[in-house]
């Protein structure tokens, strides 16, 4: 089993979709700006339309940028009037983000529920108290135990780490729809030509992978005995070693992430390429990867699983 928890398996069936469904179904995903959360709501409402429901889609993306909260609401059914999901009525909530997942567990149908979460921790600056590297940060400290004991059915996976397995963690978000799919009742092989139909053809290889790791990992914790699922904490670590990943290629020189990275650890080289001069002085604070307009710097934090390593 890789590095992820079910919080509370369970050996519900996936949802059957038929005459049946009277009341709208309602998926609420969220997560923060650049994970994916726009194609994972997309490539739902178009299975939901192919399967004749009618869907209503609404999502908040516009003011947060990169870093920023990002929500879409999902609704599906034989008639749907509203597109938005009042507190308390999400039949699923999809988290690509493990802060954002406990913030909108509130909206989840507390008695049936299903809460499938990344454990993905992304730290805004605002929650480092000091800017001393490894300082310790503001961020959820709740446990997977007390999520457990919130909602019906919930499901904390590792998926940014399964999908950096693979090669490319932009994958994540397809591994959630792996997960998302065991939920619900439209058959496999719709899900796999929906979600192809969402990703640039390149990456086709790696997602139809991401997809079956998300689907047979749920499939594996529902069947697990729970002696081989024990529940783990949510990551709440404080010690991290940030990383950055810079893609000369696509960096115009700038200077915008020279100016204002805080501790004034990066300088243009020779050939006008941002680089990491002081990496003992880096906070891991992300401004540079926030405000670089080529999406050139990623920040890593590699050691932000301490509480799932701990428990390996
Ligand atoms: S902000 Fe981005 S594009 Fe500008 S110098 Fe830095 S890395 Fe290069
Ligand atoms: S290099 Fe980037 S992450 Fe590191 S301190 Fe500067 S702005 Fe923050």
């Amino acid at each position: 089993m890789n590095e992820q928890s079910n919080i509370a398996a369970s050996t519900r069936e996936p949802v059957a979709f038929n005459a049946a469904l009277a009341e709208p179904f309602n998926v609420l995903i969220v997560g923060v700006g650049g994970q994916g959360v726009i194609m994972v709501s997309k490539v739902l409402a178009s299975l939901a339309q192919a399967h004749g429901f009618e869907v209503k889609q609404s999502e908040v993306h516009g003011m947060a940028k990169r870093g920023g909260t990002v929500f879409s609401h999902v609704r599906f059914g034989p008639k749907v009037w509203s597109p938005t999901i009042a507190k308390g009525e999400a039949d699923v909530l999809i988290a690509l983000e493990w802060a954002e997942g406990l913030r909108w567990l509130p909206h989840l149908r507390r008695d049936t529920g299903v809460f499938i979460c990344d454990t993905k921790r992304i730290v805004p600056p605002f929650a480092c108290r000091s800017r001393r590297p490894g300082a310790p940060m503001r961020y959820s400290t709740e446990t997977a135990e007390q999520v457990s004991a919130y909602v019906s059915e919930a499901y904390a996976i590792d998926a940014t780490r399964m999908a950096e397995e693979l090669g490319n963690d932009r994958a994540a978000n397809v591994v959630l729809l792996g997960a998302l799919s065991t939920v619900l009742e439209f058959s496999l092989p719709e899900w796999e030509r929906t979600v192809t139909s969402f990703v640039p053809k390149k990456t086709i290889a790696v997602n139809t992978a991401a997809f079956e790791l998300g689907r047979n990992w749920i499939a594996e914790a529902k069947t697990a005995p729970p002696s081989d699922m024990p529940a783990r904490s949510a990551p709440t670590q404080t010690n991290y070693t940030p990383r950055l990943e810079i893609t000369d290629a696509w960096c115009k020189s700038c200077e915008i992430c020279v100016k204002l990275c805080p501790e004034h650890c990066l300088e243009l080289d020779a050939d006008r390429i941002a680089k990491l001069v002081a990496p003992e002085k880096c906070t891991g604070c992300r401004l540079c990867e926030w405000l670089c307009p080529d999406f050139a710097i990623r920040v890593h934090l590699d050691a932000e699983q301490p509480a799932l390593e701990a428990a390996r």
